[in-house]
């Protein structure tokens, strides 16, 4: 049996990129069958006020979205993450690191664009001493050791994928100075503890995906498929960015029908021929992933039919 899920960080209200994400992993789990969860990630609590948690529930509601559990919620589930970095720990593979961010960006080794940095390990052999003297002023974070070894899996739509973790991403942080779990733990943990089989997200994931399933294998979980949908283009063609408040939900929704929405994103992805309003219940039997496109997947110009 499938068990697929949709786990927004409702760190603003849904737009149309999510939206596709979450019409794409609802329609592949019911078209086999299959069971549907909500996550709801909001593990950075100062980013993600419960306000806006319950708004993406009651948009995704009103879409008529189903689920078959109660919504997870990552804040109420900090102990279950310890538990898991504890085993990690126990492993040896767990590190401190004091560095600053200013120390991380001065050391910059391949720099993998504007915000990830390969770790150059300034903290990986720090003594016991060392490690009391640095936590009397600095509350590490906790790092996860990787191999120099290659992480390959094939993508439903993206096909093989390989990355040297040690070379390409370097040792990552699964607890933050702060305390707040990393997304990369609390994703695993709860897709396999949920049994989540089908992991259907955004292709800016594709790139976290290898260091999941690292911590998979080390935590001795079981491999889901993946797929890693493309991105969402507006009509000129441009990346949807959160700043697009028009192609929000506050904004949608007060223009369009739900089927409007759906039948919209259904089109836009090659799941039906011509945009025109459609139910999940009307657009489950129409999907198969060989319909999906592989390129950027660009919206119509958007007018109000119901304006
Ligand atoms: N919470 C992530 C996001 O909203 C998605 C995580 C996932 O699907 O694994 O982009």
């Amino acid at each position: 049996m499938i068990t697929g899920r949709f786990a927004p960080t409702p760190s603003g209200r849904l737009h149309l990129g999510n939206l596709l994400c979450a019409l794409l992993a609802y329609l592949s789990a019911r078209s086999q069958g299959g069971r549907f969860l909500l996550r709801i990630e909001d593990l950075d609590v100062p980013r993600c006020p419960r306000h806006l948690s319950l708004q993406c529930i009651e948009d995704l509601e009103w879409l008529g979205f189903t689920w078959d559990e109660e919504p997870l919620w990552q804040s109420q589930r900090s102990d279950i993450y310890q538990r898991y970095l504890d085993e990690l720990q126990k492993q040896g593979l767990i590190y401190p690191c004091f560095c600053t961010r200013a120390q991380l960006m001065a050391s910059q080794a391949p720099n993998l664009g504007d915000t990830q940095v390969v770790y150059n390990r300034a903290c990986v052999n720090l003594s016991d001493e060392d490690i009391a003297r640095l936590s009397q002023t600095r509350s590490p974070a906790l790092r996860l050791r990787v191999p120099d070894a290659e992480v390959a899996f094939t993508d439903g739509l993206f096909g093989l994928q390989k990355e040297n973790l040690a070379r390409d991403c370097g040792d990552f942080i699964l607890r933050r100075s702060d305390g707040l779990f990393g997304y990369q733990l609390a994703v695993v943990v709860d897709d396999a503890l949920c049994g989540v089989n089908e992991v259907v997200r955004g292709r800016d994931i594709l790139s976290a995906t290898p260091r999941q399933i690292y911590l998979l294998d080390k935590l001795g979980f079981p491999l889901p498929k993946y797929v890693h949908i493309p991105l969402l283009m507006d009509a000129q063609g441009r990346r949807l960015a959160k700043r697009d408040k028009d192609l929000d939900l506050s904004a949608l929704s007060r223009r369009f029908t739900p089927a409007d929405i759906l039948g919209m994103l259904a089109c836009s992805a090659g799941i039906i021929e011509e945009n025109r309003p459609m139910t999940l219940e009307q657009l489950i039997p129409l999907f198969s992933w060989e319909k999906v496109k592989r390129s950027d997947i660009r919206l119509p110009e958007m007018e109000a039919p119901h304006a």
